[in-house]
């Protein structure tokens, strides 16, 4: 069997970056795995330990980065957000697609490890809409909602890092992009030298 492909997804708060990914997972359903990723934050209402993330102790997170179990990991605001390895690993060796949702410092490091990863950054159809995105959504404050734009323009200039852009303006449309991507990634000759050396060979 081939080796699955490995999936780097970030994009700037309010870009739909996890719904995008969570229609994909419904679409590709068991040949796909979101990586759960480990966190020193504190679990948010509405949040599930195991599901939305591994909540551990800042002695915890270390203790993983010594003993060699983060694939990455980076600070973002107070706190350490960091992928285990050995579930990326044994779904790659299933062949399934594995999707890392983080941010542009540790997506910088996943090549390090994998150079095979493919990176897709999703876009805002502008900072305007994105603004309103904030507005309408949460509960911030104003003063925390600028400073999320401020954060997403630096994230942004990142998106240069990236194997492809894919803008987040009308959902479904965004999510048959990224399927594209994938799709287009999987038929590559390095994926598909099994494939056809069985063709081959039963000529
Ligand atoms: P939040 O606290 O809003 O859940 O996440 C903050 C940021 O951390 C988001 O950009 C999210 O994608 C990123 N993030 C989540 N998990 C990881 C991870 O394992 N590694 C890195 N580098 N960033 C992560």
């Amino acid at each position: 069997m081939n080796k699955g492909l490995l999936v780097v997804v970030s994009a700037p708060s309010g870009c739909g970056k996890d719904t995008v990914v969570s229609k994909i997972l419904d679409i590709m359903k068991e040949d796909a795995f979101l990586s759960v990723s480990m966190t020193t934050r504190q679990m948010r209402p509405g949040e599930t330990d195991g599901v939305n993330y591994h909540f551990i102790s800042a002695e915890e997170f270390n203790r993983n980065i010594l003993e060699g179990e983060m694939l990455e990991y980076a600070q973002y605001g107070d706190n350490f957000y960091g992928t285990p390895i050995s579930p990326v690993k044994k779904n790659l060796e299933e062949g399934k697609t594995v999707f890392l949702i983080i941010e542009v410092e540790g997506g910088g490091n996943v090549k390090k490890i994998f150079p095979e990863a493919k990176k897709i950054f999703i876009i805002p159809p502008s900072l305007e809409v994105l603004e309103s995105r904030l507005r309408g959504r949460a509960t911030d404050s104003d003063e925390a909602i600028r400073a999320r734009l401020r954060i997403a323009e630096t994230e942004l200039q990142r998106a240069y890092e990236y194997d492809y852009i894919v803008e987040n303006d009308v959902l479904d449309n965004a999510v048959s992009d990224v399927m594209s991507i994938i799709r287009a990634e999987q038929l590559r000759i390095n994926n598909m030298q099994n494939k056809l050396r069985e063709v081959i060979n039963n000529a």
